[in-house]
């Protein structure tokens, strides 16, 4: 079929908005109609050279839609489904995915087309790649079916589509990764899609004290309603002074979501012996970050964090029964909807910090 995609073709330029072919559904593949796709920091790092992707691909890579048709040996999801798609496809059979480490999975390249043969996405002929192996900006996805997960049909599409991302990547990151503990002291550096979501994620675990930190005061006001108990604008003091008074000491979990380097030292800095600081944004390739080594001589801890260190099939529907329930704010996280020839437009704005998110809708 012939479908609207924003191609990325060249760094540094506005996408393309062109028809692209989208294969039929191989067996294992599944044809998903988009419904909506959240506009991530990493679309944008991607046209910036941040992040390396092979050219020319459709980005896009936090939708929810509706399956239109699926290959003979799907089982986890049926035409008409509604359902989320994540970039943490797995195999299901390497050392981490069997361990319970999916998101790790060390052999993903099963879950694609094997060299050779006909291209998911193409135009006349022309390869062209799904960004993240999924290609959200797009009226349709070709996916495989460990791409996906069946949601309930009560879930609006909006919503549902930043589970497959910031939610999935930020609530994780304190659930899954950290493992905030109730009653904690937490540091979160940056309020953009994902910092609200570990916000978000610290308060369901019943942290008693979220502190934001972010440059832009629109984001710390905004912060305060997701659950941030306190906020900090470094351009007027010390974050790491500020924050170890506000906490008596110290933060017993500071997450670092913007992928700086000083963010990342300040946020180990920022913690209370045997703390834990986990790096959730991502830093550019070339550049390092210095520590001094003394303060692990207090158990301090660092640690990476892939995806929220999701299990996503299992993690989306719990965060949608959070969401359900009013435990999980998704609502609020949706400042802008918007058809996909506007993404440049949702590029802008993010930069500008306006949103936390925009989400392109397709009818
Ligand atoms: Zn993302
Ligand atoms: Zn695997």
């Amino acid at each position: 079929m012939k479908v609207k995609a924003a191609v990325m073709r060249e760094l540094n330029k506005p996408l393309s908005i062109e028809d692209v072919d989208v294969a039929e559904p191989g067996p294992d593949e599944v044809l998903v109609k988009t419904k909506a796709c959240g506009v991530c920091h990493s679309d944008l790092h991607t046209v910036h050279g941040g992040i390396a992707a092979p050219l020319p691909t459709v980005l896009g890579h936090e939708p929810a839609g509706v399956v239109l048709k699926v290959g003979e040996r799907v089982r986890n999801v049926a035409e008409g489904d509604h359902v989320i798609a994540c970039t943490s496809m797995f195999c299901g059979a390497c050392p981490q995915c069997v361990q319970g480490h999916p998101h790790l999975c060390s052999d993903r390249g099963a879950c694609r087309r094997p060299e050779g043969a006909a291209p998911r996405l193409s135009r006349g002929g022309e390869l062209i790649h799904p960004y993240a192996d999924l290609g959200g900006f797009a009226e349709a996805m070709l996916l495989h079916s460990r791409a996906v997960v069946k949601i309930p049909k009560d879930i609006p599409f909006d919503v549902a589509a930043l589970v497959g991302c910031a939610v999935t990547t930020g609530v994780g990151a304190a659930l899954n990764t950290a493992q905030v503990t109730p009653g904690s002291s937490v540091a979160v550096f940056g309020a953009g899609g994902v910092g609200i979501s570990v916000i978000q994620g610290a308060r369901i675990a019943g942290a008693r004290q979220i502190i934001a930190v972010d440059l832009a005061d629109n984001k710390l006001a905004n912060a305060l309603k997701f659950g941030a108990t306190d906020t900090i604008n470094p351009a007027n003091v010390d974050a790491v002074k500020t924050i170890k008074k506000m906490s008596g000491g110290g933060v017993d979990f500071a997450f670092e979501v913007v992928g700086l380097p000083k963010l990342l030292e300040q946020a180990f800095y920022s913690l209370a012996p045997r703390g834990t600081a986990v790096l959730v944004g991502a830093i550019a390739a070339g550049q390092t970050v210095s520590l001094i080594p003394g303060h692990f001589f207090l158990e301090k801890r660092i640690m990476g964090c892939m995806m929220g260190s999701n299990r996503f099939t299992v993690d989306a529907p719990r965060y949608l029964e959070l969401y359900r329930q009013g435990r999980l704010d998704l609502d609020a996280m949706v400042t802008r909807h918007a058809p996909v020839d506007d993404v440049d437009e949702a590029f802008r704005a993010m930069e500008a910090g306006e949103v936390t998110r925009t989400v392109l809708t397709f009818d």
